[in-house]
């Protein structure tokens, strides 16, 4: 039988000498076989209740013994009030006097439990708060600067005097043509004006069209315009290098791309047709 199911809870209020009687004999008369559990148990609950004599915060009393300290001052209160109770004064008389100490204890440990309580929520809240707040300002900061990064790229293709510059036709009289610029350290800016924005969630794709016979066309980036229909779409690191690239082509695609083409490409221009930048 696990002795310590039961006594484990009467150790606490045995320590505080708030046991019954006949409570205080069966407990005792345990604690005479020297049980190893419940007498390891005795002297944590004694050094509780030499805690709880100051009232520290971090001593944590079970709900029980919580229950039997108010259970006491609660009676004691009765007692001070109720002039009329003599004989249940007498009464109680019998039983030992709860000492000062102990009330004392009872009622800053309400406090100190309540407070804590409150507090500790109170502060998780703020903790929270202020975390979601700072993740929310990290998130927003990273996504600024990793634009303002894409700018920069793009300002510094436009800008290179090494890049070329590759006009993408298209055979369709209502679409515009776009516009590629091609760095060989820094990247393609792909950029489009009045572009009619394809239906649904479908993308616009660039490829790559390699120079090598027989080489499939090599799929880079999606984008979708705007909905003036303008884009423009930075591919720091190409799939390919302009000197094996014969063309640039622009397909409508599916959400996510493709890794090869479902359509015929709309938009076409070749690397032959390249002019420097500046
Ligand atoms: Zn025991």
């Amino acid at each position: 039988m696990s002795n310590a199911d039961q006594f484990g809870e009467l150790l606490e209020a045995y320590a505080l000498g708030a046991l019954d009687a006949p409570e205080r004999a069966a407990l005792e008369a345990h604690l005479a076989t020297n049980c190893p559990e419940c007498t390891a148990a005795l002297a944590e609950a004694r050094w509780l209740v030499s805690q709880l004599a100051y009232a520290a915060p971090d001593a944590a009393p079970s709900d029980m013994l919580r229950g039997r300290l108010m259970q006491i001052v609660r009676a004691e209160a009765a007692q001070e009030t109720a002039s009329a109770a003599r004989e249940i004064r007498v009464a109680r008389a019998a039983k030992p006097a709860v000492p000062y100490w102990m009330w004392a204890a009872a009622a800053a440990l309400l406090v100190v439990a309540v407070y804590s309580t409150w507090t500790a929520r109170k502060l998780q809240e703020q903790v929270y708060e202020t975390n979601q707040r700072a993740i929310a300002e990290l998130n927003s900061r990273e996504k600024i600067e990793e634009e303002l990064a894409a700018v920069r790229r793009e300002a510094s293709i436009l800008a290179d005097p090494g890049s070329f510059k590759i006009a993408l036709a298209t055979s369709q009289p209502d679409l515009a043509p776009m516009q590629a610029n091609w760095s060989p350290q820094l990247g393609i800016v792909l950029s489009g004006r009045k572009i009619q924005p394809p239906a649904g969630d479908r993308v616009l794709q660039l490829w790559l069209i390699p120079k090598a016979e027989g080489s499939k066309p090599i799929p880079s980036q999606t984008v979708r315009p705007d909905a003036n229909g303008n884009f423009v779409l930075l591919v720091a690191t190409p799939p390919g290098a302009m000197e094996d690239t014969k063309a640039l082509a622009v397909t409508e695609e599916p959400a996510g791309g493709s890794p090869l083409p479902t359509t015929p490409p709309t938009w076409v221009g070749t690397t032959a047709s390249a002019s420097p930048t500046r």
